[in-house]
């Protein structure tokens, strides 16, 4: 009989994925049989021994930003750098470096971690690297810095951005620090004059994709006219690709409507839009109004411990307002009644929604503006959700719609929370919250803004210091990767590690929960693409 049959091996099996000791036939492209321990295996022609190793379902990763990662390999990792000046050093000596490059790009810099809270000013890009194009990106990739010459380009000075996205002096003028939609420009900007092929750069993001067990990528934005791209990319199947359509002019522009996405479908998934209802470092975020005093003190505290002014002051700029007794930190990029005729046009069109939504604030509005809009269940997805009130959790159930969560976010941006005192007024992350009000679950990396890792994102989403108390079981993680990724995407594999789903298979060395195991073989469509 033809096939190959897998043995030993602990099978995490079915559509809610609960290992089993047992085996696993693949026939063609797709698993033939699964069995347990006591179900003789049928006879094959291939065979494999994987005592020892577990078979869980293909990773779905239902947010990640591979076109990005790609053109991170231009330009310099700031990952490291612990505060300004080291930061400056290093951009003046890549400055130096390479002097014919038409923009220096530096990225994943994290200014929440350095004493001085911010990035660079335009004026002290400029002493480091005179008369450069400079793009700092922040690892949210939500905010930057850019030199005096990349404004003239970018056109800064006079540019009409929503409120707050370009920080201006005294005077008025933009001191290089820019925001949301603005940043979201300057990066469409610098990366269109950039060399390399952006094609090249992602096949090879999408093959360390691969590499770590991930057998489907979703690709949370592009811009229509990458939508050509993204077919080519997405031709070979290794891993299974598929995207969202946002805004031509940046990642955090306002969404065109239905009538600006290209027809489906969509890579291995159907036709989807991304929308930003809120930002990044500046998100929607509703606090009761005693939580301002506590913050305060907060700041104040970390200002003392990091004897630099910089915490205070970072602080102090936030834009909020006492309402009753809430306290609002405001940065909502629609009005709730475009959002809901937007929402209801991508409806009508077959369009499903993709509504980032990082503060609680921006949740109740993405809830609120699909239940205005008629969304059935499963219609939409809501990706983050970083900061939860029980109230708005029950809003979101009721709104049908998938969320996406990022167990990662917890060590990238986590102790940031944290230091500003957030968690003890709000849910951080809260993915137990969401899954027993019964929110369909998806676990996603959004890297480059947290670790692309899906094993590692696995282990965060089971075990975790902040708020313990929301972490998932092993088997509700599995399942928020895997088979609710894919029904969340209009993906194969909904039914998981189960006779007649596609053999989409990542093979690990060992306990996936244990931190030494490994992804040995990523199998796409009944084809070892990776490992011995
Ligand atoms: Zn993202």
């Amino acid at each position: 009989m033809a096939g190959t049959l897998m043995t030993g091996a602990t099978i995490w099996a079915g559509p809610t994925c609960e290992p089993q000791p047992g085996w696993l036939l693949v026939t063609g492209d797709s698993i033939t049989a699964v069995g347990g321990q006591d179900t003789p295996p049928p006879p094959a022609s291939t065979m494999i021994d994987l005592a020892g190793c577990h078979i869980l379902p293909g990773f779905v990763d239902t947010h990640l930003h591979t076109t990005v990662v790609g053109w991170q390999t231009l330009g310099i990792d700031g990952a490291a750098w612990t505060d300004l000046p080291q930061a400056l050093a290093a951009i003046g000596a890549a400055a130096a470096a390479d002097p014919q490059a038409p923009w220096l790009l530096c990225w994943n810099a994290r200014p929440f971690r350095w004493p001085q809270r911010r990035l660079p000013t335009a004026a002290e890009l400029d002493a480091v690297a005179p008369g450069r194009q400079i793009l700092v990106s922040g690892v949210d990739v939500h905010r930057g810095a850019v030199s005096t010459q990349a404004m003239r380009t970018l056109g800064l000075t006079t540019l009409r951005a929503q409120a707050g996205d370009v920080t201006r002096d005294r005077r008025g003028r933009p001191t290089g620090e820019i925001w949301e939609q603005a940043y979201g420009e300057a990066l469409a900007r610098a990366l269109a004059d950039a060399p390399g092929s952006l094609e090249d750069l992602t096949r090879r993001a999408l093959d360390r994709c691969l590499a770590l067990g991930i057998t489907h990528a979703h690709e949370a934005y592009v811009a229509p006219q990458q939508h050509e791209l993204m077919l080519r990319l997405a031709a070979p199947a290794a891993p299974r690709l598929s995207w969202a359509v946002g805004a031509g002019s940046g990642l955090l522009s306002p969404a065109p409507g239905p009538a600006g996405a290209p027809d489906g479908p969509y890579g291995a998934g159907s036709r989807e839009a991304k929308l930003f209802l809120d930002g990044g470092d500046r998100c929607a975020v509703c606090l009761p109004a005693r939580a301002l005093g506590r913050l305060t003190l907060q700041a104040v505290r970390e200002t003392v411990a990091a004897r630099h002014p910089g915490p205070l002051r970072d602080a102090l700029r936030r834009r909020s307002a006492v309402r009753g007794r809430e306290l609002h930190l405001q940065y909502l990029r629609y009005a709730g009644i475009d959002l809901t005729r937007l929402l209801a046009g991508y409806l009508e069109a077959g369009i499903r929604p993709r509504l980032h939504a990082l503060g609680n604030l921006a949740v109740r509005q993405a809830a609120e503006a699909l239940r205005a809009a008629g969304a059935g269940p499963g219609a939409a997805v809501i990706d983050h959700l970083v900061l939860l009130d029980p109230a708005t959790v029950d809003l979101v159930a009721a709104s049908g719609a998938w969320a996406t969560y990022q167990p990662g976010f917890l060590t990238t941006f986590g102790p940031q929370i944290v230091d500003g005192g957030t968690d003890r007024f709000l849910t951080v992350l809260g993915g137990r919250q969401l899954l027993d009000a019964g929110v369909p679950l998806t676990l996603a990396s959004d890297h480059p803004a947290g670790p692309l890792d899906p094993l590692g994102n696995l282990r965060h989403a089971v075990h975790r210091t902040i708020q313990p108390a929301q972490a998932l079981t092993r088997v509700e993680a599995v399942r928020a990767l895997t088979t609710t990724a894919a029904a969340s995407i209009g993906a194969p594999g909904a039914g998981g590690l189960t006779a007649g789903e596609p053999a989409d298979l990542a093979i690990c060395d060992g306990d996936p929960f244990t931190p030494a195991t490994r992804v040995t073989q990523t199998w796409v469509a009944g084809v070892p693409r990776q490992g011995p």
